[in-house]
Formats: C-alpha cells, sequence, structure tokens
C-alpha cells in the first residue's frame, strides 16, 4: 500500500469528520484507529465533542461550523485525502457544509448517519437528523445506518423498505448493518439502484459492544482510499470489523470496544506475529 516518493512514505489518508468520544471506543479515536490497522492516516477533523463513558453519553457540544470549516480547508489545501469519511454530525448547518466538501471534492465518502448511541443517548438533534436527510446522506458514495437509523431517517419499520425509500431519496449505495439485530447471524443489505441487494452474513459475536458502526464506516474509507473499487472495500472493511469484534475490549462497566489496533509489546517468550 505505501509506496516511497521524494525519501518519503506515502499511504493512504482518509479526512475524517466526527465526534469525540473520551472513552475512545466511537468517534474520532475509532477513526483514527481503524485507518491506522488497515495501512491508511486519518486526518483527524473534530465535528463536535461528548461526555460518555462505555456504558452512556451525558452530553454532546457542537463545534462552530466555522471551526469545522477551518479544519476541513487547510487539510483539502495541504493533504491529499483518497476518501471522507463522517461520522457525528454536530448542527444542520454543519451537515450543509459537510455536504459541499462532498460534492466540490468528488472523492469517495462514506457517511455514517449517527442518531442516538447504542447505549441509547441521543447524539443528533431533529433538525440535525433533517439535514442529514435532505444534504449530506445524497452527496455520499455510501451511506451506513444501523437498521434502527433507516428506520428512523425514512418513519418505515422494514429495514430493506427504509434503505429502498433512502435510494429513492437520492442515496447512492446504502449498506443496512444488522449487528443490533436479533439473531445468531449478522446479517448487512447493501441496496444500490443498479442491481438487486447484496446480503453479507457473519457469525454474531456474542456482546455489545461500543463503537462498532464507527470502525466499519471508517474501515470502508481507508479501503476506498487505497483504491479498492467499492463491493471489495465492504467485504474487506466488514472482515476487519469482524475481526476487531472477535478481539474486543472491556475498557469499563459498559459495552466492550472493537480491538482495532492488535500488536504490542511482545511478552516474555512470546513472539509480536502470535498477538494478532
Ligand atoms: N459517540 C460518538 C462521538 C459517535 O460518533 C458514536 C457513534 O457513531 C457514538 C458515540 C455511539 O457509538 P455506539 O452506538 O457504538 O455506542
Amino acid at each position: 500500500m505505501n509506496t516511497v516518493m521524494n525519501g518519503s512514505t506515502q499511504k493512504p489518508q482518509v479526512l475524517c469528520i466526527s465526534g469525540h468520544d473520551p472513552s475512545g471506543g466511537a468517534g474520532i479515536q475509532a477513526d483514527i484507529e481503524a485507518c491506522a490497522a488497515l495501512g491508511a492516516h486519518a486526518l483527524s477533523v473534530l465535528s463536535s465533542i461528548t461526555v460518555q463513558d462505555s456504558r452512556e453519553v451525558y452530553a454532546v457540544r457542537a463545534l462552530d461550523e466555522d471551526w469545522l470549516v477551518q479544519q476541513v480547508q487547510h487539510l483539502l489545501a495541504d493533504c491529499r485525502p483518497g476518501a471522507i469519511k463522517v461520522g457525528l454530525v454536530g448542527s444542520a448547518a454543519q451537515a450543509r457544509r459537510i455536504a459541499g466538501y462532498l460534492r466540490e471534492t468528488g472523492l469517495p465518502s462514506v457517511v455514517d448517519p449517527v442518531l442516538r448511541a447504542g447505549g441509547g443517548g441521543v447524539l443528533a438533534g431533529d433538525d440535525t437528523a433533517e439535514a442529514l436527510r435532505a444534504h449530506l446522506l445524497p452527496a455520499a458514495s455510501v451511506i451506513t445506518p444501523n437498521a434502527r437509523e433507516a428506520r428512523a431517517l425514512t418513519g418505515l419499520d422494514d429495514a430493506d423498505a427504509a434503505a429502498e425509500a433512502l435510494l429513492q431519496a437520492g442515496c447512492a449505495n446504502v449498506l443496512v448493518t444488522g449487528g443490533d439485530e436479533p439473531g445468531d447471524t449478522v446479517v448487512n443489505s447493501w441496496h444500490r439502484r443498479s442491481a438487486a441487494a447484496v446480503r453479507f452474513e457473519w457469525p454474531r459475536v456474542p456482546l455489545g459492544f461500543h463503537g462498532a458502526g464507527c470502525t466499519l464506516a471508517a474501515s470502508i474509507a481507508a479501503c476506498l482510499a487505497a483504491g479498492l473499487d467499492l463491493a471489495t472495500a465492504l467485504s474487506e472493511a466488514q472482515a476487519a470489523v469482524h475481526l476487531a469484534l472477535r478481539h474486543a475490549v472491556a475498557i469499563g462497566r459498559g459495552r466492550a470496544i472493537p480491538g482495532r489496533i492488535r500488536s504490542g509489546p511482545a511478552g516474555p517468550g512470546e513472539s509480536r506475529d502470535a498477538i494478532r
């Protein structure tokens, strides 16, 4: 993936626009780790800060839209992202500005329409959700709602019908994730306008996780930044998430976080390869 140019090493870059989760399970830290695990460099732009732990979200504060714009503009002028990943959006104004960047840059983009945390806390208000629907989601190459978000965005109970409605509303590709749905198998469904839906099935890792959705969206973006086509990027990213869930880490009293970075100092008599 890396090539040497002018004596320095180049890596695929992903412009990540996300909130901060101080527990490190979700948000921008998930993006940075997911990108690093797949050999990409995350350019990490903050949309909002939160007060939360592994159990709950206690407060959310959006950064000024102007701060977000300045962060993005300087990075676009200086760096060479190959894809954009958008997670938590702090306000309707932010959603409109980010949609503008997705259209202007023409880069492959992944938008995870974050509305609520898995623990139930509200992360995006009604006006932000409406701006996502109207402006941001139709500007993305692929969106990754979980089934609950797909239902909330469309008002439809059936997740497949919700995905089709999102296509009708202008979204190009919709990957509805089923990690929070019941069943021994996790089914993720890729809907697109030109072809029948594709189902990806994964054995369920039997725990609730904090940050799985952020990890998936950032992993897809890292694969796109590396030049993979969308079908391959979706498969590779899901495989990366499945592996991270199998190596999940308990960091507190709530849900475990995906084990995205699995290398560390080798213990006595242990080779580094044994840790992976
Ligand atoms: N906090 C931030 C900043 C997030 O972006 C997200 C999800 O995208 C969450 C919390 C919630 O993560 P989860 O639903 O996995 O608990």
